[in-house]
């Protein structure tokens, strides 16, 4: 074992590849279109149907042959009245015009709709009230205005939505046009999350509580792991609270094997006495021959980190990941972010990519010492007058300060050195919401 002086820090991109390294998509499930908003799509879903399926108004109007509006202002005989979902059932003859409200199918003989603010209705003149009047076309008629042709959003035959999509809201709405109920997806994983550590106290199922007795602390990490899994679209399976002992630590990991895709632990993982994440899963993964990692990631915060895989009890064998997060509420958020996270987005089906940034000028030093890790500064992103974005430190940067974190909506990348002078150009990895500019908010 290497002392604590000769320890090995492994490079942060290093450390990515290795967790990403086996990572497969979960097996693609049918789900109910209204389910599948973040998944992501599996299969080309082709439509068969072209939309609009028929050529319909865009406007409300008359439903005309242009060729008799040439010379307008001119009057036609009004000879139906077509609302969205009615079949016409009579068609336009010369100097006839149907009225036709939008979404309605353009009758037959039509080829231009007069849009109702061009007309002017002129009411029944023969005293029975029973025609439908005549109607004056101010202006002329081009013909195919206003109409929507057959497939002229999506043809018969052509892919609707590609394979590998993570649906949004317009493609859920796209699917249902195209008749979609059911489509091929990348399942949500679901991913434990298990914390441990005795001096731990939880919250009261209540919501209430519980006085903190000398050496306890409240349990933050389990709240705020769940929480950001369901942000990025997981689903979140909660393991509890595990005592500070092998056999806790094992008995609380056991039900996530055989219900989860993914586990994330906290704590446990450094070189305390009582770390017995790393001893468990250094145990478990050994035994298993899915392989285990002990890191100290050349990262700050989250240097200590375990990646194992498991196998499932669900009857398939398949390897779960396995990570064991640092203890640190803020370490633990980090690590989610740069090294879980991209292997959980794997799972559902994304292509694997590293955490992406966006570049970013820093609106006041960022500074740091040379330590052989790649820092990842708590900042607040925001735009600048300029058009940039301007990244400051939040208040608070030290791994138990998660005030600090919960202020901040990005990780600066930070290299080994001495960090970045006011107004140099770095990445962000952004997390958050970046609020849009409004006067003040030049950083
Ligand atoms: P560990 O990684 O177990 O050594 O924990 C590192 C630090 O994080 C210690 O100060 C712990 O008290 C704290 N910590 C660990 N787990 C949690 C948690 N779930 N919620 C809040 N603080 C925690
Ligand atoms: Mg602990």
């Amino acid at each position: 074992m290497p002392g604590h002086d000769e320890e090995i820090l492994v490079p942060l991109g290093e450390v990515q590849r290795l967790a990403l390294s086996g990572a497969r998509p979960l097996p693609p499930v049918q789900m109910p279109l209204d389910e599948a908003l973040g998944c992501v799509l599996a299969a080309d879903v082709v439509t068969s149907e072209d939309v609009p399926p028929f050529a319909n108004t865009a406007m409300d109007g008359y439903a005309v042959r242009a060729v008799d509006t040439a010379g307008a202002p001119v009057e036609l005989q009004v000879v139906g009245v077509l609302g969205a979902g009615a079949a016409s059932i009579v068609g336009v003859g010369p100097g006839e015009a149907i009225q036709i409200m939008t979404g309605a199918p353009i009758p037959a003989g039509a080829d231009g709709v007069a849009i109702v603010e061009r007309t002017e209705a002129i009411a029944d003149d023969d005293g029975d009230g029973g025609g439908l009047g005549r109607v004056r076309i101010l202006e002329p008629v081009v013909a195919g205005m206003h109409l929507r042709a057959p497939g002229s959003d999506l043809r018969a035959g052509s892919v609707a939505v590609p394979a590998g999509t993570m649906l949004s809201p317009a493609h859920i709405g796209v699917l249902a046009s195209v008749g979609a109920g059911l489509v091929t997806v990348h399942p949500r994983p679901r991913v434990g999350v298990m914390v441990t550590g005795d001096e731990l106290v939880e919250l009261a199922a209540d919501g209430s509580a519980l006085p903190l007795a000398p050496g306890q602390i409240r349990e933050s990490n389990r709240h705020a792991l769940l929480a950001t899994l369901r942000r990025d679209g997981f689903a979140a399976v909660d393991l509890g609270l595990a005592a500070d002992t092998e056999e806790a630590v094992t008995a609380g990991l056991e039900p996530a094997l055989g219900a989860c895709d993914a586990v994330l632990t906290s704590g446990g993982v450094s070189k305390g006495a009582f770390d017995y994440v790393k001893v468990v899963l250094g145990k478990l993964g050994a035994s298993a021959g899915g392989g285990v990692h002990e890191l100290s990631v050349a990262l700050r915060p989250a240097k200590p980190l375990v990646i194992s895989w498991l196998p499932s009890t669900d009857g398939t064998s398949r390897l779960l990941p396995v990570f064991g997060l640092p203890g640190n509420p803020v370490s633990s958020l980090v690590s989610y972010q740069a090294i879980a996270l991209p292997v959980l987005r794997v799972l559902a089906g994304h292509r694997p990519a590293a955490p992406p940034s966006v570049p970013a000028v820093a609106a006041a030093a960022l500074r740091r010492q040379p330590d052989g890790k790649t820092h990842l500064i708590r900042v607040q992103v925001r735009w600048r007058a300029d058009g940039r974005l301007g990244a400051r430190a939040t208040s608070g940067q030290m791994s138990h300060q998660l005030a600090g974190m919960a202020a901040a909506n990005g990780l600066a990348i930070v290299p080994d050195g001495d960090g970045f002078a006011e107004g140099e150009r770095l990445e962000v990895i952004v997390f958050g919401p970046i609020e849009a500019m409004t006067e003040e908010a030049d950083v």
